[in-house]
């Protein structure tokens, strides 16, 4: 049974240890249509369960071998919020991490659970799956367990990210024909509008699924990207699969695109086409387009957005 996995880099999130809180099978509250586990019954708590000192020893091993985690993933074959025993490990875990963070990864279900959210309050990052708002389309491609209402999570994911000190991600995962239709994606952006995060990575399928489903091309996800509010911190994570669809863009075409959605340097040569690159390398060069961080990643945005946004906010009324 191995609890500890890694260390693994992911762009992200940096160098990370995983725990697999559900080692020995799938254990979770839903059954994703694209879930890259096999189709498993969906279970409201965990059957088998490795103990808190099982997991904390074999972490202690893991950390004294590699000293340069950056953070400590709470994950599972399944969702990881179902171990029985997960606010004395989030608290162990707190005392032996050193100089890592703490992360969670939740398909957000549990949070409705008032003791479950005070639990999560207390990781250094989480990241909130959120796939659909409207109850059919989240059945669809969640089909969460029968006592799970996508109302309760849409309020808990609201509320959590207004008491949330740390580090809060969103990912909404696309699935084609499903809830990548502008009705869902207007649904998303009217929840999303009162989330306080860091950072919206929406992405598509980049594993085998667990059912016959398909996933959405990178331009479709660009195009979806333009479909939320520019205030959004939405960023496309799903490269794996990416096709190049390069294209030529004049100057004011690419300060319109980058005033509607920052793009990072992987964007730009998905996107671009040469010609477009240098010329934005120019705006670069002119200090017309600034390159910003954005919860450890660069993107790209136009300077003129940023003085915007400056003056918004010395101008908010108090
Ligand atoms: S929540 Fe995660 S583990 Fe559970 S079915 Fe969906 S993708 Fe799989």
């Amino acid at each position: 049974m191995e609890i500890i996995f890694g260390p693994v880099t992911s762009r992200r999130f940096g160098t990370s240890l995983g725990i697999d809180l559900s080692p020995t099978h799938k254990q979770c509250n839903f059954d994703c249509l694209y879930c890259e586990l096999a189709p498993a019954a969906t279970v409201t708590h965990q059957e088998q369960s490795p103990s808190v000192a099982q997991i904390v020893s074999a972490l202690e091993a893991a950390l004294a071998k590699h000293p340069h985690i950056d953070v400590i993933t709470l994950t599972a074959n399944g969702e990881p919020t179902l171990y029985p025993y997960l606010n004395e490990l989030i608290d162990a875990v707190n005392t032996v991490k050193k100089r890592a963070q703490t992360l969670i990864l939740t398909n957000s279900a549990s949070l409705a659970d008032k003791e479950i959210f005070q639990t999560l309050l207390k990781c250094d990052q989480v990241k909130l799956s959120l796939d659909a708002i409207s109850p059919d389309i989240f059945q669809k491609i969640d089909r969460p367990h029968a006592s799970i209402d996508i109302l309760h999570i849409k309020d808990a994911v609201i509320e959590f990210s207004q008491h949330y000190q740390g580090k809060l991600f969103i990912e909404i995962l696309f699935v084609h024909k499903l809830n990548d239709t502008p009705e869902e994606i207007a649904l998303l952006n009217e929840t999303l509008l009162h989330v306080n995060c860091e950072r919206i990575d929406i992405g598509t399928i980049d594993r085998p699924p667990a059912y016959p489903v398909s996933g959405i091309s990178y331009s479709e996800l660009h195009a979806i990207s333009q479909q939320f509010d520019s205030e959004l911190p939405v960023h496309i994570a799903s490269r794996l699969q990416a096709q190049a669809c390069q294209s030529h863009y004049s100057t004011q075409a690419i300060l319109n695109t980058l005033d509607k959605r920052p793009l990072t340097r992987g964007d730009i040569a998905l996107l671009f086409d040469n010609a477009t690159q240098q010329r934005l390398e120019a705006l670069v060069k002119s200090k017309k387009v600034t390159e910003i961080e954005r919860a450890g990643m660069h993107f790209f945005v136009p300077s003129e957005n940023l003085e915007r946004k400056r003056s918004k906010i010395l101008t908010k009324p108090k």
